[in-house]
């Protein structure tokens, strides 16, 4: 008998506004995959924000069930590397988007979209670290591949209290940077980014605004989750050979830049993606989080709620209303 499971499914009717139900469906109902696995976890993430709003047409197919991430247990595999009972996490590939998500009790899924989760890290744990804070891992691996160590200063992270900013944070803290944290929230946060390792903390609003080509040299190295004017400041203050990790828009998707930043100062801009990483960076981002990350720190960044408050959570991470990570226990 198929077992009967719970999940959010967003519809669209052609020419319509999307409409989000909460229904049960069975596993019949699941699309495609080699590998079956019971969700223990999902997390809100921004774009799961737009995505459930309707915000931006990050869905691709309807009905969908959204859910960029999720982390869980397998039920069933045709996927020789996978077997009953394993732990696995998912981020990204489409998943919430074309290929039903996370936010469901079920999920059925290519084998080569699936990592086993390392030891000592639970699948509760590995959605406080979502797709988020493997971001902000893939933004340290970045900027490591352009050769910053802690010796060549400051690290700015901008988007501070939300999640790949909280996570970012106290990864450099563990690994030995000076963190500079900058937060619109930048007061009423205070003593939360300095529990995950702020040295400094600065307000965003002054390096949300237009700024000049080139400023005073100020940080060795950032990682920026804002983009817009927030990103093009952040570059115009980086130091001489500096490196930027760029893997946000929650500013907006805009780069008002000029070369000089490239051509007088020799800084990097790398860009981030998470969702079509390959599998071997997706491993090491994860090895590192479970080594680098003070789960401690992870614990107070991150939240409870089950899937009747996703629709809310998901209204408050696109107003900035959000603090550090939102774990959906399914
Ligand atoms: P969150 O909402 O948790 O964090 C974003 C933070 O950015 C907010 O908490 C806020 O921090 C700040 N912020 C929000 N709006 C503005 C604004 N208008 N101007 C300046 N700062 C603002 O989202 P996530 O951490 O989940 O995602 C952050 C960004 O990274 C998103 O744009 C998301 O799409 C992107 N992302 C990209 C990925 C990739 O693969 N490239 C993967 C994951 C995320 P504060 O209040 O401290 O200022």
């Amino acid at each position: 008998m198929s077992h009967t499971f719970q999940a959010i499914c967003v519809s669209k009717p052609e020419g319509g506004d999307q409409t989000v139900q909460f229904v049960s469906l069975c596993d019949d109902d699941l699309m495609d995959g080699d590998v079956t696995v019971a969700v223990e976890h999902s997390t809100v993430n921004y774009k799961d924000g737009l995505a459930v709003s309707g915000a931006s047409p990050i869905l691709r197919r309807f009905p969908m069930i959204p859910g960029i991430d999720f982390a869980g247990r397998v039920i069933r595999s045709d996927d020789q590397r996978f077997s009953p009972g394993d732990r696995v996490v998912l981020n990204g590939f489409g998943v919430g988007e074309v290929h039903f998500g996370g936010f469901a009790q079920r999920a059925r899924v290519k084998g080569d979209w699936l990592l086993r989760l390392p030891d000592g890290v639970t699948t509760a744990q590995a959605m406080g670290i979502g797709t988020a804070g493997y971001t902000a891992a893939l933004c340290v691996m970045a900027l490591e591949r352009g050769g910053i160590v802690p010796d060549h200063g400051d690290v700015l992270v901008t988007g501070a209290a939300g999640g790949v900013g909280s996570v970012a944070i106290a990864l450099l803290d563990k690994l030995g940077y000076r963190v500079i944290a900058a937060s619109r929230r930048a007061a009423e946060e205070e003593s939360y980014l300095r529990m995950l390792g702020a040295a400094d903390i600065i307000d965003t609003r002054d390096l949300a605004v237009s700024g000049r080509p080139l400023m005073k040299e100020r940080w060795a190295a950032a990682v920026d989750s804002v983009g817009s004017w927030t990103l093009a400041n952040v570059v115009a203050g980086t130091r001489y050979g500096g490196v930027v990790a760029a893997c946000g828009l929650a500013q907006g998707a805009d780069l008002p830049l000029t070369v000089m930043p490239f051509i007088l100062r020799g800084v990097t801009l790398a860009g981030v993606d998470s969702v079509m990483a390959p599998r071997q960076r997706r491993e090491e981002a994860w090895a590192r989080l479970a080594r680098d990350l003070d789960l401690t720190r992870l614990d107070r960044m991150t939240s409870h709620i089950g899937l009747d408050d996703v629709p809310r959570i998901a209204a408050e991470i696109l107003a900035g209303k959000v603090r550090g990570r939102v774990v959906v226990d399914l």
